[in-house]
């Protein structure tokens, strides 16, 4: 039995995360998680799961649901996460929050022994050194749920790491892989929120839209498998059938395959290297699929990708300060408040104008993300005008 705290259990990977520990409840427990504003979604779960610890994000509904909830102790807000991703009767944290949030406890889950199944990439992107680090102080382990990053995983099971030559991460293109920049300049946020082939929260939907989540995918793969930035390839591939590739020194390339579910890739992250059952309504056919395409990646359609790498090669403040960018011009977008080409204004105009620093602790990088979090909202302000 597997002891979880799951963090962000009403989003995408949340619940999909919760519908898998339903299929196996001899295999997996959840005694702790959080939700944000959700608070429908949260009693839906809790008819389900029992755990003994939950947080939200606002006091007052904290203390409203303890009333309602009086076997379980209601936590709220940011340190009410780290909280739970401190507890010590529990085996891996699953982390699921979207954006910078789902750093610090990620970081208390490892300072406290534990294993981490992270589906917040945004954790190795701004802190991906500070991470990297702790895991090997602790000795402890991340497991990979982005899909990208599960397929590596199973890719190199049972390899030596010294003959890998070269990770492949294939990219759909998003919601406008079809369009020109010129097109790009008056979509609208319901056609960008449409993804051909996955149904994600809708942050990391504009994400592949713009492909800062594939050049975040790209960090994220850095880290996890300590591979450099020149031996990370993006390969376009828009039928989302390959997950993702490795290459090994005789060129031998080994790929994983499979219909586009979360719930393997979370599974696989809990259950790694056994597998168990799953149910899937319509697993991979690959006669019924045909043909897969593949192209490379145009840098100058998605010019996003192309700063993923360069921040990532320079280090320092400079990959928290395109997340906080990010973040706030994503979210401005979705609020109807920017167009969507500005997203790319913003992010690169923050990263470039961004001083340099070296990042040494948490405060150097909680600094980088408010100078985003701020030049973005002034450049916001701009475009409004
Ligand atoms: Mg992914």
């Amino acid at each position: 039995m597997k002891r979880l705290v799951l963090l962000g259990a009403s989003g995408s990977i949340g619940t999909q995360t919760v519908d898998v520990v339903l299929q196996h409840p001899d295999l997996f427990e959840i005694v702790a998680l959080s939700v944000g504003k959700n608070i429908e979604k949260l009693k839906e779960i809790l008819n389900d799961i029992h755990p003994k610890a939950v947080c939200v994000s606002d006091e007052h509904d904290a203390a409203a649901l303890a009333e309602v909830y009086p076997e379980i102790s209601f936590t709220c807000k940011e340190e009410g996460l780290s909280e739970l991703a401190s507890r010590d009767d529990y085996d891996v944290l699953v982390n699921a929050l979207v954006g910078f949030v789902g750093f610090l406890p990620t970081l208390a889950a490892i300072r406290t022994n534990h294993d981490v199944a992270l589906a917040n990439k945004e954790t190795l992107v701004v802190g991906g050194q500070l991470i990297y680090a702790a895991l090997h102080q602790y000795g402890r382990k991340l497991y990979p749920i982005d899909s990208e990053h599960s397929a590596i995983f199973q890719c190199l099971q049972g390899s030596r790491r010294s003959d890998l030559k070269r990770l492949i991460i294939t990219a759909s293109g998003g919601s406008f892989r079809t369009k020109s920049r010129e097109e790009l300049k008056n979509v609208t946020v319901e056609q960008a929120l449409a993804h051909p082939n996955w149904s994600m929260g809708a942050k990391i939907t504009i994400d592949s839209a713009d492909m800062m989540n594939k050049g975040f995918e790209v960090m994220e793969a850095h880290w996890l498998f300590d591979v450099d930035y020149d031996d990370i390839d993006v390969l376009m591939h828009r039928e989302s059938v390959i997950h993702s590739m490795v290459e090994y020194r005789d060129h031998s390339v080994i790929a994983q395959l499979g219909a586009p579910d979360m719930r393997l890739p979370i599974q696989y992250a809990l259950s790694a290297p056994d597998r168990f059952e799953l149910h899937q309504d319509h697993p991979l056919d690959l006669a019924e699929i045909g043909t897969l395409h593949f192209e490379k990646p145009d840098l100058r359609r998605f010019p996003l990708l192309g700063l993923a790498y360069e921040a990532g090669r320079k280090g320092g403040n400079k990959p928290a300060v395109m997340n906080a960018a990010n973040e706030a011009a994503n979210l401005a977008f979705r609020n109807g408040e920017i167009p969507f080409l500005s997203i790319e204004d913003i992010v690169i105009t923050s990263v470039y104008k961004c001083p340099f620093k070296e990042v040494k602790d948490v405060n150097d990088l909680i600094e980088a993300n408010e100078w985003g979090n701020s030049y973005a909202h002034k450049m916001i302000e701009e475009i409004k005008k």
